[in-house]
């Protein structure tokens, strides 16, 4: 594990590092170190204004440094004389407690403190787009079901081998990659790892994966439902909790039902209980519920949830339990922040286990067939507004995330809803002109 920044340089002939901290809307924000600057900026951090960031800052604050975590360095495979590194932010010499990584961190904290290591894999679809933004790239990418569409795959052969291989070459274990069930989408596959590695790693490839795109002359998209009518950007992520030394899956009980010990079950009845209100942070924008309670896509099925469900291998619902020892949240999607969706799967998960909660009854139906047949089972959140009410009436997640980040999410996340809708659409002019 890397600990000095300078001799990385040295070692690997790097010339810049990109210090990069991620701010409360997901996005990464960096400054370029030349590497004779870098072991100064490794002990003081790089600084920043963090007003101009999505921090709830004023432009009256000390500044913002974001020291550096040698631990998740990456050289850039496309540009292997640039070096990224994952920052934490500090703020007169204290931790900025409502910045992402920050947050994570003290949720990973407390797992440990329970013996705990909690070990996730992310699924972060995205779509390859025209420059532009305005429309799938691959003119000939239109069938009605393109999910593995191999023909499709291979146009755009040169984009994702060119990930996958940096993905070999960094170690990460990149075992598939497929087009999925919308036109111009596709989804890449790593292992899975702890959690704060998943979230660098996630960001990560969300900055490669553009990178790689513009390169060749495209845009990648993560945006939840980027086109109308087609399957929207989902990002699952499958969850397991280890003991300390990560060699023991707590999870696993192959004498209970779905093979999913007491542990399991409890961190799933976190989830499941805190459903609603966690939706704010995995579904965390207005367009974010044009994905999930959206109507049935062109392909057969949306694949996102609408309503708050468990089941076994069955792909209709909130939670699938795909075999013994984890479970896949099918709730976030591509806009989700990185650190932020590892942070509040321990929070509900934890505040799960420390309550037994029970994850209610599963349901082993077809939920877009017959979901209606469920009684007992809430909606999740029509809309962002809905999911922030939530997330503000429920003082554990808060609690649990910290009353700096949560406050500060709230209030930006809500003027986010009030610009939104200080937009006058062509929809409502549509209905209301003549009326
Ligand atoms: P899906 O069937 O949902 O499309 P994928 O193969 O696309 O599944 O992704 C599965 C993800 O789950 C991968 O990142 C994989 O490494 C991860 N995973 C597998 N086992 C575990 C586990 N025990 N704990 C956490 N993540 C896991
Ligand atoms: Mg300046
Ligand atoms: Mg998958
Ligand atoms: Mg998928
Ligand atoms: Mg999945």
């Amino acid at each position: 594990m890397t600990q000095d920044l300078a001799g990385f340089a040295k070692e690997r002939g790097i010339k810049y590092f990109m210090i990069s901290f991620t701010d409360l809307f997901g996005a990464q924000r960096a400054k370029l170190v030349p590497s004779q600057a870098i072991a100064d900026m490794q002990k003081e951090g790089a600084g920043f204004a963090g007003f101009a960031a999505w921090l709830d800052l004023t432009p009256a604050h000390p500044d913002l440094f974001a020291i550096p975590d040698a631990s998740s360095v990456i050289q850039l495979p496309w540009k292997p004389e640039v070096a990224w590194v994952a920052a934490d932010c500090m703020m007169e010499d204290e931790p900025v407690a409502q910045a992402p990584r920050v947050v994570l961190k003290k949720l990973v904290a407390e797992a440990a403190e329970h013996g705990l290591r909690v070990k996730t894999g992310v699924e972060a679809e995205f779509f390859l787009i025209s420059a532009d933004g305005e429309a799938i790239s691959d003119q000939y990418d239109t069938a009605e079901k393109p999910c593995y569409d191999q023909q499709a795959l291979m146009r755009r052969y040169d984009v994702i081998a060119e990930i996958c291989d940096h993905m070999l070459a960094l170690g990460w274990k990149p075992y598939q990659n497929d087009h999925e069930d919308a036109n111009g989408q596709f989804e890449m596959n790593w292992e899975f790892d702890d959690a704060l590695v998943t979230a660098d790693k996630h960001s990560f490839f969300k900055f490669m994966v553009k990178s790689v795109a513009e390169k060749h002359g495209l845009r990648a998209t993560f945006m939840p439902k980027p086109f109308k009518g087609l399957t929207g950007n989902g990002c699952h992520a499958h969850i397991s909790v280890w003991d300390i030394d990560g060699k023991v899956n707590a999870f696993a009980d192959k004498d209970m039902p779905f093979g999913l010990s007491t542990k399991g079950k409890t961190f799933l009845g976190g989830i499941m209980k805190h459903a609603s209100a966690l939706a704010a942070i995995t579904n965390p924008t207005v367009n974010s519920y044009k994905r999930i309670n959206a109507p049935r896509t062109v392909s057969g099925a949306t694949w996102a949830p609408n309503t708050v469900t468990w089941t076994g291998n069955n792909r209709t619902h909130m939670v699938r339990v795909p075999g013994p020892g984890r479970f896949e949240l099918r709730l976030p999607d591509g806009a989700v922040n990185p650190y932020l969706l590892q942070a509040i799967i321990i929070a509900a998960g934890l505040s799960g286990l420390k309550s037994n909660a029970e994850p209610g009854p599963h349901h082993d139906i077809d939920m877009y067939r017959d979901g209606h047949t469920v009684k007992d089972a809430p909606r999740l959140p029509l809309n962002l507004l809905d999911a922030l009410r939530a997330f503000e009436q429920d003082e554990v997640l808060k609690a649990a995330l910290g009353s700096d980040f949560s406050d500060a999410y709230i209030k930006l996340k809500h003027d986010e809803w009030n610009s939104f809708c200080g937009h006058f659409t062509a929809w409502e002019r549509q209905m209301t002109l003549d009326i």
